[in-house]
């Protein structure tokens, strides 16, 4: 683990499920300048997986949603 400076940065979530692929974009996180490692609030993390439960069931191979737009 570095010690380098966290920006608040919007970033793209991407999860491998068995046999698809969900991508959330504009997922507000934070971002080590340093590394590059990204970190999700407990609310965003929580969100996250509320959102990935909802589509996993509707998909096919893979979808593309906007956090800022399911997420009020
Ligand atoms: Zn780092």
């Amino acid at each position: 683990m570095c010690k380098g400076i966290f920006e608040n940065k919007n970033t793209t979530f991407m999860t491998e499920l068995d046999d698809c692929i969900i991508i959330i974009k504009n997922v507000p996180s934070q971002v080590c300048k340093q590394c590059g490692e990204i970190y999700y609030t407990n609310e965003v993390e929580k969100q996250l997986e509320i959102l990935v439960n909802i589509v996993r069931n509707s998909i096919t191979e893979i979808t593309v949603i906007n956090y800022a737009e399911k997420v009020a």
